[in-house]
């Protein structure tokens, strides 16, 4: 965002702290929890297109995806979502067990269905961060905000940093970033957590979501994919990363080599973990949006497990707001002030994704979801 924000004139500065950015590559899918969402992944190509453009490298690889559902039942909850990827310009086939056997050699359940198709890329996010912060003026420290007569400052290496927009961008520290600062936002933040695996196995091509056991898997994006991918399995319900870290260990790779081998017996060993707070909000939307009862305090949070999809989209639009600017898009599903009568749930539950959609949402899920087939 302070790169929209500086190519269009502004003094912008970033206040990071110098945690790095995943070593890894991450998922971009078309396969979305609803039309507002598509449409924001699409501003959000055309940012990385553009990216790819302006700094002559490429950021994007396309790979194929395989969702893997339980029975024809859940497939049915999905299936609107469809169209919507083939209008984003995909090839997208449905398959029945048999037919995904014949053509990725995995094996699956007599009920099971696959969405099959070149719909989710690999972003290289650490390379695009290390080039916008090669670009923006950045303060390396660690933040914290203060709220004064609804004014927002920010305090770093003690010094106090004003501004006509301060944007709380700090992902799964949001909530606590804010809470010290007197505020109560409309998140909740949790752990989610992910392993390479090492392994010549069938897995390791494609970008898979297996909803019948539970996790993921996706390439590595570079010369390891022969022999390594990563997998993981969503979400930890607790925001203290010792925890999360813990939780990442011996009985998780267990667990998660077992549910993969029921795909491909082949050979697996855990390396590397990765793990990390991300946050949802109330309504498992992002929000964006000038915070309520503040003069100058701005939100871009709530990402979940979908920041390379949703995040530069949003973080352009958010960006017009801040300059005054109209949103080239519908952003209404995202906007904070969504919560300001807001009487749903207070919490939400990480282990429901909202691509989930072959489950029922939550209470409180937002009504921009794609609901059991038909549109919201
Ligand atoms: C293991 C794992 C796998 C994932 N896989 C995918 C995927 O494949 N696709 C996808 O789209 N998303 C994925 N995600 C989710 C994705 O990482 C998040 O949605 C995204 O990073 C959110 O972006 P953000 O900018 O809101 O927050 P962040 O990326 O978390 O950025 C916030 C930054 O603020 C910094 N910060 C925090 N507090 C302070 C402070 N007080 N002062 C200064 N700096 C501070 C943090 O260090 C961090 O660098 C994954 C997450 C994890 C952990």
């Amino acid at each position: 965002m302070g790169y929209f924000l500086k190519i269009e004139g502004y003094d912008v500065t970033i206040i990071h702290n110098g945690r790095k950015p995943p070593l890894v590559d991450l998922v971009f899918s078309n396969m979305l929890p609803s039309p507002s969402d598509v449409r924001v992944t699409k501003e959000t190509m055309r940012i990385y297109r553009g990216f790819e453009e302006e700094f002559k490298t490429t950021f994007l690889k396309n790979y194929v995806a395989l969702h893997i559902y339980p029975n024809r039942e859940s497939l049915k909850l999905v299936e609107p979502v469809i169209p919507d990827i083939v209008d984003a310009g995909v090839r997208v086939r449905v398959f029945d067990s048999k037919e995904a056997n014949e053509v990725t050699g995995l094996i699956y359940g007599d009920d099971e269905y696959v969405i099959h198709g070149e719909y989710e890329y690999l972003v290289s996010i650490r390379r695009i961060i290390n080039i916008l912060h090669g670009i923006l003026d950045i303060i390396r420290g660690t933040a914290s905000l203060k709220i004064e007569n609804g004014n927002a400052y920010v305090l770093v290496n003690n010094e106090k940093l004003t501004g006509d927009a301060v944007v709380l961008a700090a992902g799964g520290w949001n909530v606590e970033i804010a809470r010290e600062a007197g505020l109560k936002l409309p998140l909740v933040n949790y752990g989610t957590r992910a392993l390479a695996i090492i392994g010549r196995t069938r897995l390791n091509k494609y970008s898979i979501s297996d909803y019948t056991y539970d996790y993921y898997t996706r390439p590595m994006g570079n010369l390891l994919d022969p022999i390594a991918f990563i997998a993981g399995d969503g979400n930890v319900k607790t925001n203290d990363l010792r925890q999360v870290r813990r939780l990442t260990n011996k009985s998780y790779a267990n667990w998660l080599i077992g549910s993969m081998k029921k795909r491909d017996p082949s050979m697996m060993i855990s390396a590397i973990a990765g793990y990390s707070l991300v946050e949802m909000a109330y309504d498992y939307e992002p929000v964006i949006g000038k915070v309520p009862n503040t003069n100058n305090l701005y939100l871009i949070g709530g990402f979940d497990g979908y920041g390379a999809k949703l995040g530069p989209g949003l973080a352009f639009e958010l960006s017009r707001l801040i300059m005054g600017l109209k949103p080239t898009i519908d952003i209404s599903c995202y906007d904070i002030n969504r919560f300001n009568n807001y009487e749903g749930p207070h919490d939400v539950d990480p282990r429901w994704e909202p691509v989930m959609l072959y489950l029922p949402a939550p209470s409180g899920a937002s009504p921009c979801f794609y609901k059991g087939g038909l549109r919201a």
